[in-house]
């Protein structure tokens, strides 16, 4: 799919929607996520749209390395020291809502295993 695809995220990485940015590069941005369940919440998105991890092609294998040491940057970046989680929602019963990948940061206090 194209850079120019119409997604809520698509929107914010265009300006088109406010957001709390973290930080951008020309692959990926991180951003606040607007409804935190920690209190680090931050979303890393690739520019480029792919719905979900399962949308995923071989052509994509330098951008799917380049998000996850992104979530490493950042999580640097905003002080987690003390370790983080990093989930990626997959489809309907992975509870993915936007349909544009990207990764969740999740940290700043402890978080239970397993998930809901
Ligand atoms: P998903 O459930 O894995 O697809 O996660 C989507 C995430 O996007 C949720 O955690 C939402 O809170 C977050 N979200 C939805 N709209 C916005 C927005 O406009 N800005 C930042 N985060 C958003």
């Amino acid at each position: 799919m194209s850079q120019t695809a119409d997604t809520l995220f698509s929107k914010i990485i265009r300006r088109e929607l406010p957001s709390e940015i973290i930080y951008e590069d020309n692959l990926a941005i991180a951003f606040k996520d607007i409804n935190p369940q920690a209190p680090v919440h931050i979303l890393v998105v690739p520019k480029t749209v792919i719905p979900q991890l399962s949308d995923a092609e071989s052509q994509d294998h330098a951008l799917m390395g380049h998000l996850l040491l992104t979530v490493k940057r950042v999580a640097a970046q905003v002080g987690l020291t003390n370790g983080y989680r990093v989930v990626i929602n997959n489809g309907e019963d992975g509870g993915q809502t936007v349909p544009h990948l990207h990764l969740h940061i999740l940290g700043g206090r402890f978080l239970k295993w397993p998930p809901g």
